[in-house]
């Protein structure tokens, strides 16, 4: 593409489009944006031609790559079939079909697949369930959340509620779904301590508490605080002691990213209901899913004003269902989490040796998760992690940080070779921003 059509893009671009998270005086003035061509595999390529290593699966989406060629083909069989079709009241395949291996695949216990369009659909679907039921079961004076500090669930007013992190929460202070948060069990913390504030905060709150809402495992955006499964167990134990609902929000951690199918597997234990998205439809769609148990199920059946009057125009949409479907065929047939075990470890080494780098604070790594706190500031809005990116940039990686949080989660099928291209690359940027 000729420079003249690259800019007359970016043009556009910067006249009309509103870019998330992102400060849009700084963007117009200073940023000259990748202008994303096609992606293929662990890359994306831009309209020059020139590649990218995604590591970070295009925010955590692409878990088989883009464009698995499995994925695609079951998209375009689909897309010739039907596109759409409502869900009330009349049912097909691709949305049946994925329910039953869904439950299949689902840690014990959670039957029930409610589907929606994203993952903060997917946990305000948590929030309505889980408060619905107490307020026709008995406990009508269950309104409130507990959630974890730094915690990051999704964007509706419901989801931005449960949040912790405070520059996307603040502005909407006075407007929020009442929330306690409970000290954050990830680094530099430890388990123990927080499991004790997460049982004393409940026992004094348990009246009002419909349900405790979590991130097993790590808490992604806060700067992938990683966690001991210790603090699950106990989350699990605290919630049947007071009798209330424990949700995991794996929309980050699901299919794959810690090394196991579920981050709930770390433990060894099921929430009563489970939020998926993302790596759910493989990065190819919008859609999400929330699962449930028998009990939130069945609190909802009976006379029809006790049903679950919510929905979304495209629940269940039969192309994200059918590519849905067609994900968890490929993890199973491809032995996708088998094949991730060489590639954690490969990512665990590279993390160990940054941690000796002066300028680096801390490291940290769980399956396909690595993650390094560059010295100086913290917080979302730290500036550390973009002159690493620009760096990174250069050499052929779009590496996105978290603040000063510098990090990788690839594919969980990145080919070995380019798994080890993109740690050279991480390992070089780092060290030139030292
Ligand atoms: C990304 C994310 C969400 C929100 O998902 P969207 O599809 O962006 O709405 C919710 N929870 C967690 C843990 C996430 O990582």
């Amino acid at each position: 593409m000729s420079d003249g059509e690259r800019e007359h893009i970016v043009a556009l671009d910067k006249e009309c489009v509103w870019h998330p998270y992102t400060a849009m005086d700084d963007y117009r003035k200073r940023t000259d944006p990748i202008v994303v061509a096609r992606a293929e595999g662990v890359r994306i390529f831009d309209v020059d031609g020139r590649s990218y290593i995604d590591a970070n699966a295009s925010w955590w989406t692409s878990t088989l790559g883009h464009n698995h060629p499995r994925v695609v083909e079951a998209l375009k069989r689909q897309a010739d079939r039907m596109c759409h079709a409502a869900l009330a009241g009349i049912t097909h395949a691709p949305a049946a079909e994925l329910a039953a291996r869904l439950a299949q695949a689902a840690p014990d216990g959670l039957d029930h697949v409610f589907f929606s369009d994203n993952g903060s659909t997917a946990v305000e679907v948590a929030m309505k369930q889980t408060l619905q039921y107490w307020q026709q079961n008995e406990r009508p004076d269950r309104r409130a959340f507990v959630s974890l500090e730094g915690a990051f669930h999704g964007e509706t007013l419901g989801c931005t509620a449960l949040g912790g992190i405070d520059a996307f929460r603040k502005p909407f202070e006075g407007c929020l779904v009442k929330t306690y948060h409970a000290p954050s069990p990830g680094n530099p913390a430890d388990a123990g301590t927080a499991a004790a504030a997460l049982e004393e905060l409940v026992a004094a709150h348990a009246d009002e508490i419909a349900a405790v809402v979590l991130e097993p495992m790590v808490q992604g955006a806060s700067g992938m605080r990683i966690y001991d499964a210790d603090y699950l167990r106990e989350a699990r134990r605290i919630c049947d002691e007071h009798d209330t609902f424990l949700v995991f929000d794996e929309v980050f951690t699901g299919y794959g990213r810690t090394g196991t199918m579920w981050a709930a597997d770390h433990a060894g234990i099921s929430p009563d209901v489970l939020c998926m998205a993302k790596g759910f439809v493989g990065g190819t769609l919008p859609m999400g899913a929330t699962i449930s148990s028998a009990r939130i199920f069945e609190g909802f059946l009976g006379e029809s004003d006790r049903a679950f009057y919510y929905g979304h125009t495209f629940c269940g949409n039969p192309l994200g269902a059918a590519v849905a479907l067609e994900v968890l065929r490929v993890f199973e047939e491809e032995r996708v989490l088998e094949g991730a075990k060489g590639k954690a470890e490969k990512i665990e080494r590279t993390f160990r040796e940054l941690s000796r780098l002066p300028h680096v604070a801390g490291v940290r790594t769980l399956g396909m998760i690595g993650a390094l706190d560059l010295a100086g500031d913290a917080g979302y809005l730290a500036d550390g992690g973009w002159r690493v990116y620009e760096e990174a940039k250069k050499r052929g990686a779009y590496l996105r940080p978290l603040g000063n949080v510098v990090y990788v989660t690839p594919s969980v099928n990145v080919p070995d070779a380019e798994l080890e291209e993109l740690l050279d690359i991480l390992g070089e940027s780092v060290r030139a921003v030292g």
